[in-house]
């Protein structure tokens, strides 16, 4: 099994140290040609999802990811990642991949709890504890989206089909149930293509 990483900016490397340890391997996505190699499952970090995007549209990345999103790939967002997942983002008129139908508020926590952290339920993994960086939320969701955490009664973890998205940084806690859970995501997929 290989995982793609985008890494183009922000958490990324957190990422990979917490997927190889579980044993995958992982490919770093730097650039289009990154792209030509085969992976199956994909990870989004959490960072600026401005600059994030600006960045996959300028590198002529942006399509061929949204593609293969579409197709079912497996993917893990975390923070900025989610954002880019998002039908609709607040105030803004730009949104990225478009594959899950939620509306996001960045930044959505004020300036005083820009991070924290807490333990909260998530459905299907248990107690996890979660790191909270200048952060969104999620405001609304569609019909086909499973709300798996709310912290303060706002959505925080979803999952939609092939994608999983997380407004907390499951990457940066001692805690590997979430990238383990993203890797069983990624092993059924295989069994039932
Ligand atoms: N505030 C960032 C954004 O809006 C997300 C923060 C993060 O990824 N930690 O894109």
């Amino acid at each position: 099994m290989k995982v793609a990483v985008l890494a183009l900016q922000g958490a990324f490397i957190e990422h990979i140290h917490k997927l190889e340890s579980l044993g995958v391997e992982c490919l770093e996505l730097r650039k289009k040609e990154d792209l030509d190699q085969q992976f199956n499952g994909l990870v989004l970090p959490g960072g600026e999802s401005t600059v994030q995007g600006k960045l996959l549209k300028e590198l002529d990345m942006f399509d061929i990811l949204k593609e293969k999103i579409e197709h079912g790939l497996p993917v893990l967002a975390t923070c900025a990642g989610l954002i880019l997942l998002a039908k609709e983002i607040e105030n803004q008129a730009e949104n990225y991949f478009n594959s899950i139908d939620m509306v996001v508020k960045r930044n959505a926590y004020g300036r005083q709890l820009g991070s924290f952290r807490t333990i909260e339920e998530m459905k299907h993994i248990g107690q996890v504890p979660m790191t909270f960086i200048r952060a969104p939320y999620i405001d609304q969701v569609g019909d086909d989206v499973e709300v798996l955490a709310t912290v303060d009664q706002k959505i925080i973890a979803v999952k939609s089909k092939n994608q999983l998205a997380l407004a907390f940084h499951p990457e940066l806690d001692d805690d590997l149930r979430i990238h383990q859970y993203f890797i069983d995501m990624i092993e059924k997929r295989n069994v039932h293509k």
